[in-house]
């Protein structure tokens, strides 16, 4: 929901900036740049309003139509805020509105960064102190440092992804099939990206020269193939072509 509808559920005060309708805000947009209203004039009135349709009351039309925005929600935030009152989760809002917030606004902060990736991966690593587990944890750097990489490289405004180069959220769609954080703290606890090594698919198919790593969305599982991504560089290389590809062909 809106900021202001969580101000109004925490605290019972309309805001009245911040305010967004998917009919009327463009609706405000289209009326403030235009010098005739009559073409408008339906569209007003259905808002409510009820005064002369002219440029001279442009802004009196505004107030009502932002106005009409609010009102035609506060309905249903007072219901929503009856039914919590219900089970006494409006007192939890009161008592820690930031902690709250969350869990009602989607906002910056559902956006996935480097760190909530790396901070939630499990790898199964082969013992300490063996040939593997060094080859593993190189390659678990690698992938923290590409999670750094893209993050760096991102512009600050690409929410979606939109550049031709790829972002965090991409890695994390192909990983868990969703973009996004996820949004209750209980499944941010949960959340885990299971890293497994396959150390011997050159054993299983003799002489090939490439593998990709496989992702199995349904159980957030990467399998790198270790003797591919000897370097940076090659590691880099197989993660792009399988997350820009993969999602296509390799879930399993
Ligand atoms: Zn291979």
């Amino acid at each position: 929901m809106q900021e202001w509808c969580y101000e109004y559920l925490a605290t019972g005060n309309i805001r009245r900036d911040g305010v967004h309708d998917t009919e009327i805000s463009p609706l405000i947009k289209m009326i403030e740049d235009a010098s005739d209203l009559t073409t408008y004039t339906k569209e007003i009135l259905d808002c409510g309003y009820t005064g002369p349709v002219n440029t001279e009351h442009k802004e009196s039309i505004l107030r009502a139509l932002a106005l009409h925005i609010t009102t035609k929600r506060i309905p249903m935030l007072q219901q929503l805020r009856e039914g919590l009152q219900i089970y006494d989760l409006i007192k939890i809002i009161q008592a820690k509105p930031h902690e709250c917030h969350d869990l009602f606004v989607i906002g910056h902060d559902d956006k996935v960064d480097a760190h909530y990736i790396s901070s939630h991966l499990a790898p199964e690593m082969s013992p300490t102190g063996s040939l593997k587990q060094v080859n593993e944890s190189k390659i678990l750097e690698f992938f923290q440092d590409f999670l750094l990489e893209l993050e760096d490289t991102q512009p600050e405004d690409d929410v979606a992804g939109e550049s031709d180069g790829m972002s965090v959220s991409q890695i994390m769609q192909w990983i868990t099939g969703q973009s996004h954080r996820h949004l209750l703290v209980s499944e941010r606890q949960k959340f885990k990206v299971s890293i497994k090594f396959d150390h011997c698919c050159l054993q299983h198919t003799p002489n090939h020269s490439v593998c990709y790593p496989i992702v199995s969305a349904c159980t957030n599982t990467i399998t790198f193939p270790v003797a591919h991504m000897a370097d940076y560089e090659s590691f880099k290389t197989l993660l792009q072509t399988a997350v820009k590809y993969g999602s296509a062909f390799d879930r399993v």
